[in-house]
């Protein structure tokens, strides 16, 4: 009998905690949702001794023509197969097909709405051709596919992607070159949009070129999914293979051009002032001009017909992309890393300053050090941002960005902010996705959102002045709190995302500055999310490689974390119910203030009204005898009058909290004493593990309080602050409102 009741007893806290709650599963592990580890992938989220992965080295020749704007290539393709399977077959990605006649883009883009009045701008490109491309004869044409024997290979163009059927496999070890060549037309990005294309400037007459997906390049082939097999309809970037390049880039001779990798012929296609000052930049921890704005200017009249070529090369990288103008200024200079010492640099036209001069190159330098710091040196030669209206997108070693003074030079702090941010972010995509290289067809925020948040970091640190406040929990809690319809999990295809921007980048930035600041602490964080970059540099993660890293470097279990942020729309919504204030009795005299005071749970179990303020003071708590059955097998007694004094100064709160939103939450109080001083209080999610909806949490303090507040900065995106405080903050009424308005 005995025994039976002291198995009540233990068991009765844990009763109370299971009552009243909806069952999620939120505290079980991943378990089974992420893919069974195997040789290729292990569970520390670490390659495995069986990883491999394919490579593909590239010599391209491409001529840009000036006067029709097409690209014309050449490309020899040499294709290392390093699985274990032999392969039929090889699939490439010809990306510029999206922008062919009758696209699948076209074809599945959905209706926008006809109001009174559409932009001349929007008509062109929404509804005359019922997609993304305005008239406009896009698309590769592929004039062959040849052997290395000049012999025609057998191929199939499927869409955005081209398949070429081998006469016979191709074995594990064994490599293939191959040779294609194509053309095709350049898109105006300011007519049709894109990620690569021209711009024209009217007054001079001349474009600035930003090329990319500009050849056919091999699609990835990898343990997790066999070939890369979904198109590319514009939103799900790109998964490619790790290789060499070699490329001849041929323009008109007074064109500049920037692009991934190292010029190797930089005194055939520069002056000879020019050549000089790159050879001096390149040592340089000084800003140097290699192209100065007044030759630039000079450089925009020439209109030269004849062409030279620019010959670069870049080692492992996953892709290449350039930039051409004759419009271009150029500075650069040397970047100290702890073993690296690669080459900042820019290119812009002089409509970029003088904001370009002042503030591009030194924005490369700074994302550089301080990725390097969170992540590894930065392997790679050089890192170029390139000028481009309206955009920005990163390629290997270069990436274009946005951010224009008006036309007297004049820029607002907002043009700053934005030129700023997004030359960080296309520069620091250089370590996610281009070296830690995600299947960005597959997941947007691997690449999107690590890189999103490492972005602010350099922000908040190199940029307080500028009024930056993306990327932080307190920014993402109105995407959290809107329509659930209008959302999507983190780990959705970024076709399918209804929002990108707050899906792809922001909400996992938001919650991974909040894994940092907030639930693992900078050092812990920092050490595991280097020790992901490092783990899959120069290779190819998935998600639950980043998952399971973070935890094995950690020894925190962060799978609620990632099944709350990235696998539901829930959002952070914690209430603060009621407050109960408590004391222990000494006396009979402490008992009579009881008479007219409430009790609380641990006094009357009658329903009543939940407390909304500390008015009535504190309940006292009588300290009674410790039944004989308590010390169970135990010889010695506690000493009840001793225990109830060692309380007599003590004041109990007791927190009932309520999860609104669902996303579970570390709880994190400022605490105000009654004599104005202000303590933290912060307690883990795991507080919510045996009931996920409501909890209750006993504060023992030394002071009486005056007042406690869930969450006052809003570093844990909590969505709404107006259950947060207890006392109970009133509601402002409109005419509250209006008045602080008026004073
Ligand atoms: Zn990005």
């Amino acid at each position: 009998m005995k025994k039976f009741l002291i198995m009540i007893l233990i068991c009765a806290p844990f009763l109370s905690a299971a009552q009243d709650q909806e069952y999620k599963e939120r505290f079980e592990q991943l378990g089974s949702m992420l893919p069974t580890p195997n040789s290729y992938r292990t569970a520390s989220g670490a390659p495995g001794e069986n990883y491999w992965q394919q490579k593909a080295d590239y010599s391209i020749k491409v001529k840009l023509d000036e006067s029709s704007n097409k690209i014309t290539g050449s490309e020899t393709i040499t294709y290392y197969n390093q699985s274990p399977h032999p392969l039929n077959y090889l699939w490439l990605q010809l990306d510029q097909n999206m922008r062919a006649e009758g696209s699948d883009s076209e074809l599945v883009s959905t209706a926008t709405f006809f109001n009174d009045t559409i932009p001349g701008k929007y008509l062109e490109q929404y509804v005359a051709n019922g997609g993304n491309s305005y008239d406009f004869p896009g698309g590769f044409n592929i004039e062959s596919v040849k052997d290395a024997d000049g012999k025609t290979m057998d191929y199939l163009v499927q869409k955005t992607m081209m398949k070429i059927r081998l006469p016979q496999a191709l074995k594990p070890g064994e490599n293939l070159s191959f040779s294609i060549d194509w053309n095709y037309f350049i898109n105006d990005r300011m007519k049709g949009g894109g990620r690569s294309g021209y711009e024209y400037f009217e007054e001079d007459g001349n474009a600035l070129y930003t090329i990319a997906q500009f050849f056919p390049r091999m699609a990835v082939y990898n343990d997790v999914e066999g070939w890369q097999n979904k198109q590319f309809l514009g939103s799900g970037e790109f998964a490619l293979t790790f290789g060499d390049y070699d490329v001849e880039i041929t323009v008109p001779d007074d064109f500049i051009v920037g692009a991934t990798g190292m010029v190797q012929n930089a005194k055939e296609v520069l002056t000879k002032d020019q050549a000089k000052r790159y050879e001096k930049a390149l040592k340089s921890t000084e800003q140097t001009f290699i192209v100065t704005e007044e030759e630039a200017i000079e450089n925009e009249k020439e209109k030269s017909t004849k062409y030279e070529t620019w010959k670069f090369k870049a080692e492992n990288v996953r892709d290449f992309g350039f930039a051409a103008s004759r419009k271009f200024i150029w500075d650069g200079q040397m970047v100290e890393l702890e073993t690296t010492k690669p080459f900042a640099q820019s290119f812009y036209p002089k409509e970029g300053n003088p904001l370009w001069e002042e503030e591009s190159t030194k924005a490369v330098k700074n994302t550089l050090v301080l990725y390097s710091e969170r992540t590894f040196d930065y392997p790679y030669p050089q890192a170029t941002s390139v000028h481009a209206a309206s955009i920005g997108m990163e390629y290997p070693m270069i990436c274009f960005n946005f951010g224009r003074p008006d036309k007297n030079g004049e820029y607002s702090v907002r043009t700053q902010l934005g030129m700023t941010y997004v030359i960080v972010h296309e520069i620091g995509h250089n370590f996610f996705p281009m070296i830690v290289n995600s299947d960005e067809r597959q997941w947007a925020w691997m690449d999107e959102g690590l890189n999103s948040f490492l972005e602010s970091n350099v922000m908040f640190e190199y940029y307080p002045d500028l009024p930056y406040n993306d990327n932080i929990p307190q920014a993402i809690t109105g995407y959290m709190k809107s329509s659930k319809d209008q959302q999507r999990p983190i780990m959705t295809n970024p076709e399918q995302v209804l929002r990108l921007g707050p899906n792809a980048y922001s909400k996992p930035a938001a919650a991974l500055n909040l894994l940092r600041n907030t639930i693992m602490g900078p050092e812990l964080f920092d050490e595991s999310f280097k020790a992901y970059a490092q783990r899959w540099k120069f290779k190819h993660p998935t998600p639950a490689d980043f998952f399971r890293t973070m935890e094995d470097a950690s020894a925190v279990d962060l799978d609620w974390f990632w099944r709350g942020w990235f696998y539901t729309t829930d959002h952070v919504d914690i209430s603060v119910d009621e407050v109960k204030y408590f004391r222990i009795a000494q006396d009979e005299s402490d008992m009579e203030k009881n008479a007219k005071a409430p009790k609380g749970d641990l006094g009357e179990k009658e329903e009543k009204e939940l407390m909304t303020d500390f008015s009535e003071g504190p309940s006292y708590i009588s300290v009674s005898e410790t039944p004989e059955f308590w010390f169970g097998e135990y010889r010695s007694k506690t000493d009840d009058e001793a225990i109830k004094a060692r309380y007599a100064d003590k004041h109990f709160y007791e927190i009932t909290l309520s999860n609104e939103g669902g996303l579970v939450s570390p709880l994190l109080f400022t605490i105000e004493y009654k004599d104005g001083e202000k303590e933290e209080k912060y307690i883990p999610a795991e507080i919510w593990r045996k009931n996920e909806t409501k909890t209750r949490k006993m504060l023992i303090l030394d002071k009486e309080v005056s007042k406690i507040v869930f969450d006052p900065e809003g570093e844990l995106a909590d969505t709404d602050k107006s259950n947060n405080a207890f006392p109970k903050e009133e509601s402002k009424t409109k005419l509250d409102e209006f008045k602080e308005k008026g004073e």
